[in-house]
């Protein structure tokens, strides 16, 4: 008898008959003779619903109270959940996070999870129940509620399938698996068979939001391998495992799109040493992550930094960035919104040249201006205007023959 980690997201459970869809999924995944853990996220919309509510009521609203609030969303789905599946005849129990034996850091909003006790869970799959767990939540050792960040529920479903040392984790969403591009934006995108857990992770941290990238990470560390597929058909989905030899002789496996961006050059910055760090420094203490940072090669004692964030971050740190740009007595302070990354990931990238070549050409014969460039060992980013992102998406899947699978 295998035991099976399945996950349903949002979509997938967004309205009472997909809930019963979801049901029918399970009982028959159980009579086949498995143990089924089941994680649910939030019903679509619902997460963000609370977050405007939370707005509605109070401009600050604090981080420990938003995970109580954030919290519900799942809790919701749990009973739905556990309720059709007992209504068809089945046996199933819902666990909030706390329940599942979900232990997590402090830091309410992007909690870490730090161990699990799966001792519930256990006891009551021994019983011959389905155990339906809220994702996205936990509790701290003194027993706050916490939450993992937005996507969470991949996160718990890997996490769980880890500490049971699961046969299977299965991510179903609402597209067939993980495709080269974002199917939304580019029509002719396809869906990829299996794809390293280092792809699909510079894949998700560059805006795939296909899987949250924290959870491709715990996989990668702990090893578990997963597939992602649709609750919707019985369609083979993608199989995110360990790199083996075959998959480094695709160059290119797929193409991710970051919207909403934002950079700032800080120019005249006295070239000495100290300088860059006293300004990163000043936004770390912020809380800001910082993407592509890029600086000019230094012209008469002084240079330009430029760097790139979420705009949502660029609201809130705006003034830190114009005060330490003073106290490094550098000159003015550049911001500028409707900017957008495309990255181009692939292993094959260590041992094939011409990629870049390729991506610049193809964005420059489409008239699409390049604003910063940055490069890891499996991934090129560009970064460009917003406007131009989805024909960029376009023109760099066919020139690297993405469609056709090549
Ligand atoms: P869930 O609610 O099931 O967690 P998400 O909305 O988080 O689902 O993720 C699925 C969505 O991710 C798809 O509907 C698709 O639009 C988007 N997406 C972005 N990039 C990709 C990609 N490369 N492959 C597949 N889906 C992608
Ligand atoms: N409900 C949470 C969110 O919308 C977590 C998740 O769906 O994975 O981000
Ligand atoms: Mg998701």
């Amino acid at each position: 008898m295998a035991l099976l980690v399945q996950k349903y997201g949002g979509t997938s459970v967004g309205n009472p008959e997909r809930i019963q869809n979801v049901a029918r999924r399970v009982l028959a995944t159980q009579r086949e003779g498995n143990s089924v853990v089941v994680v649910v996220s939030a019903m679509s919309g619902v997460t963000d619903g609370l977050i405007k509510l939370a707005k509605e009521v109070s401009s600050a609203p604090t981080d420990r109270e938003m995970d109580v609030l954030l919290s519900t969303g799942e809790q919701t789905t749990i009973a739905l959940t556990a309720m059709a599946i007992n209504s068809m005849g089945g046996k199933a129990v819902s666990l909030t996070g706390a329940q599942a034996g979900i232990i997590t850091s402090g830091v309410h909003t992007k909690a870490k999870i730090s161990n699990i006790a799966p001792r519930q869970i256990r006891k009551f799959l021994d019983e011959g129940n389905v155990c339906i767990v809220a994702g996205f939540q936990g509790q701290t050792d003194e027993g706050q509620i916490t939450t993992l960040g937005r996507g969470g529920s991949d996160l718990t479903a890997i996490a769980i399938a880890s500490a049971l040392k699961a046969d299977m984790c299965e991510i179903y969403t609402d597209v067939d698996g993980v495709y080269t591009c974002d199917p939304r934006v580019v029509p002719d995108a396809r869906k990829i068979d299996v794809i390293a857990y280092d792809e699909l992770l510079e894949m998700a941290s560059s805006g795939s939001k296909v899987m949250q990238s924290r959870s491709v990470e715990f996989a990668k560390k702990f090893k578990v391998p997963f597939e992602v597929r649709s609750s919707f058909n019985n369609n083979r989905g993608t199989i995110v495992k360990e790199e083996s030899i075959g998959l480094e002789n695709v160059v290119v496996r797929g193409i991710s799109l970051e919207r909403k961006q934002a950079k700032v050059t800080i120019t005249h910055v006295p070239d000495k040493p100290g300088t860059a760090s006293r300004i990163f420094t000043a936004l770390a203490k912020a809380n800001v992550i910082i993407d592509v940072i890029v600086q000019n090669v230094s012209v008469s004692g002084t240079t330009d930094i430029s760097f790139t964030m979420s705009s949502d971050e660029l609201e809130k740190v705006g003034p830190v960035i114009d005060r330490i740009s003073k106290e490094v007595e550098a000159g003015e302070v550049l911001k500028k919104g409707g900017i957008a990354k495309l990255s181009v990931v692939g292993i094959g990238m260590r041992s094939h040249s011409g990629v870049a070549a390729t991506l610049f050409e193809c964005l420059g014969n489409g008239g699409v201006n390049i604003q910063m460039i940055s490069t890891s060992e499996i991934k090129i980013a560009v970064i460009l205007d917003e406007s131009q992102i989805d024909q960029a998406a376009k023109l760099a899947h066919a020139a690297f023959g993405l469609a056709e699978g090549k």
